[in-house]
């Protein structure tokens, strides 16, 4: 026995939904036909909002059927009764039973909008279509950060390099590897925090960066830092350093000393690739992350 109210609700639910063919099992294309003539008028639910309803409505049951068989295409072709899918269970007596292809509602999953995009997710696409600076110019990727986005500790380095550039990552290469043991070595795995720079763009040929590129990038920065909120800062190399210390004076003369950076605690420190090229100072450039460290722990 045919639920006639149901079915009718559910294919013009399928009809508005966009669907132009479904698969019933147990219900013969004549049983359905005769379902749609005779189905019952539409309740207020199915009909629409109040406004809609006043609208001269389909009356008869037939034009109504008319109308479905017109948006759902030939019937022979769309709608397939009987033994059409063996491998399913026959219905219980009484009931439709709809093919596991075309449940009454659409799928949670494709139901659901997507997830709304985090402030730190809606920055990287801004920024990746930046060009506020010359550096956009001759970018191959923006640089935008990438770690945990809730991380308690932020590595803030200078610009991309020709690798970063290249893959779109920060800190990959030789130097990206001494990083990550500088952090693993103070017991912070590389994916335990966040590692961005201040340009977001490589400057050519690695020049230092300008003071105008600082200043139409730094609005990124401190976009990510409000985003993710972390315990403690760490700059690495001499452009971060100077301007998250709001300073001119050498790192050798920064480090060691602890910084607020809008209230965030700061540590500078050297950068790994100057340590690459300069090896005597990974000593006291990993007091600097042992430091970093110890104010984390503190502020925990
Ligand atoms: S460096 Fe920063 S400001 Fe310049 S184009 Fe890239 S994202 Fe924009």
């Amino acid at each position: 026995m045919l639920d006639r109210a149901l079915l009718a609700r559910y294919l013009r639910q399928r009809a508005e939904l966009g669907e132009r063919e479904l698969f019933l099992e147990g219900c013969s294309a004549e049983e359905l036909l005769a379902a749609l003539a005779s189905s019952p008028p539409p309740t207020e639910w199915e009909s629409g909002t109040a406004g809609e309803r006043e609208k001269p409505a389909t009356s008869s049951a037939a034009a109504r059927a008319s109308m479905l068989r017109e948006v759902l295409g030939p019937l022979p072709a769309g709608i397939v009764g009987g033994a059409a899918r063996p491998e399913v269970a026959a219905p219980p007596a009484g009931a439709i039973s709809l093919s596991p292809a075309l449940p009454l509602s659409h799928s949670a999953e494709s139901a659901q909008p997507s997830p709304k995009p985090s402030p730190l997710q809606v920055l990287g696409e801004q920024a990746r279509s930046c060009t506020a600076c010359r550096l956009s110019e001759g970018r191959r990727s923006v640089v935008f950060g990438e770690g945990d986005p809730a991380a308690r500790l932020v590595v803030v380095g200078e610009a991309p390099g020709q690798e970063e550039d290249r893959t779109g990552r920060p800190f990959v290469g030789q130097a990206g590897k001494l990083l990550d043991l500088l952090l693993m070595s103070v017991g912070l795995p590389r994916e335990s925090v966040y590692i961005c720079n201040t340009l977001k763009c490589r400057p050519p040929q690695n020049r230092n960066p300008l003071p105008d590129e600082l200043a139409a990038c730094s609005g990124f920065l401190q976009g990510q830092l409000s985003a993710i909120a972390p315990s403690v800062l760490l700059a690495v190399g001499k452009f971060p350093a100077q301007s998250l210390v709001g300073s001119e004076e050498s790192i050798s003369r920064l480090r060691g000393r602890l910084f607020r950076y809008r209230g965030i605690p700061l540590v500078v420190t050297y950068h790994p690739a100057f340590l690459l090229r300069s090896p005597q100072w990974i000593t006291t450039a990993w007091e600097d992350f042992q430091l970093a460290r110890k104010v984390l722990d503190e502020q925990a």
